[in-house]
């Protein structure tokens, strides 16, 4: 069988719903084997990932997904190999963690305000410790009947330009591409064809991005195949993955990208050099 590997993925330490030890299980039972966990603004779970990993023999690329603004925008910048114990890296993390239970709490008087009555503390429960996110609060909605699934909370509340829509704490791409390198990683610009503008490409390339999600399970064929163009005509390498949140809202989708290995040979190359 062909290897493959993932690099892109989420635990209980954003909002997936495996624990990290149960993504290397389920990367395990779908043959991958080489992950990479990407959690948003966390790398809470890259220790016990490893761990399991080192235990099963699946290889674990220390990785995390910071959230930038570009206008309105949220773009997310993946970051490969960086430290995870690193001091000014984890004072970044915290920062952006601070700012999301700040930004939760803002949701969640705005939904009071509207007659929605969820609390703070449900909502940090349910997070239990991870970073905060709004599939958190829309979580407790589901909970409290306010609506019948999370796709709903977005529609009606939590989404872009909803009622409790709330912007997260910006900082540009090239913050985050800055982050990334001083902790010794690799910045790769995330599920790109959500964006709908390819421009980024090239102005995140000359602040120094260095790769292209080009997989990813929002991506079909002809995507594939446009943003490997855009990867190679901007000199930048190409990682690819599932973006898996587990299986708490919709099925787990890891093994349903697969992405050569080649990807991961080539960013271990540029770290080499
Ligand atoms: P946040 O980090 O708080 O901005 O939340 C972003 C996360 O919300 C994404 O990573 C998705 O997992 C989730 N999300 C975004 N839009 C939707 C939607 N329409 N339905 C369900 N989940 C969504
Ligand atoms: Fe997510
Ligand atoms: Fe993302
Ligand atoms: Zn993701």
């Amino acid at each position: 069988m062909e290897k493959f590997i993932d690099l892109h993925m989420h635990s209980t330490r954003s909002d997936g719903s495996f624990s990290p030890k149960d993504v290397v299980a389920h990367a395990l039972s779908v043959g991958v084997s080489i992950i990479s966990l990407t959690d948003h603004d966390s790398v809470a779970g890259v220790a016990e990932a490893t761990a399991a990993g080192d235990e099963v023999g699946i290889g674990v690329v220390p990785g995390v997904e910071l959230s930038a603004q570009v206008g309105k925008k949220d773009v997310h910048i993946l970051g490969y190999f960086i430290d995870p114990e690193q001091d000014d890296f984890k004072a970044y993390l915290k920062k952006f963690q601070d700012a999301r239970v700040e930004r939760a709490e803002k949701i969640v008087e705005k939904l009071n305000k509207m007659g929605v009555r969820i609390q703070m503390a449900q909502v940090m429960a349910k997070a239990g410790g991870a970073a905060i996110g709004r599939p958190h609060i829309a979580d407790v909605l589901v909970e409290e009947e306010a609506v019948f699934s999370a796709n709903e909370a977005f529609y009606k509340y939590l989404g872009y330009g909803k009622p409790a829509y709330q912007p997260k704490y910006t900082m540009s791409p090239a913050e985050a591409i800055e982050v990334i390198h001083a902790s010794g990683g690799l910045a790769s610009l995330a599920h790109p064809i959500l964006y709908s503008q390819d421009d980024l490409i090239p102005q995140l390339a000359k602040v120094g991005l260095d790769a292209l999600e080009v997989m990813h399970i929002k991506h079909d064929a002809k995507s594939v195949k446009k943003y490997s163009q855009a990867a190679e005509q901007n000199g930048l390498l190409k990682t690819g993955g599932s973006d898996c949140h587990g299986d708490g809202r919709g099925d787990a989708v890891m093994g349903q990208v697969k992405v050569p290995v080649e990807f991961l040979e080539a960013m271990k190359d540029k770290l080499k050099k």
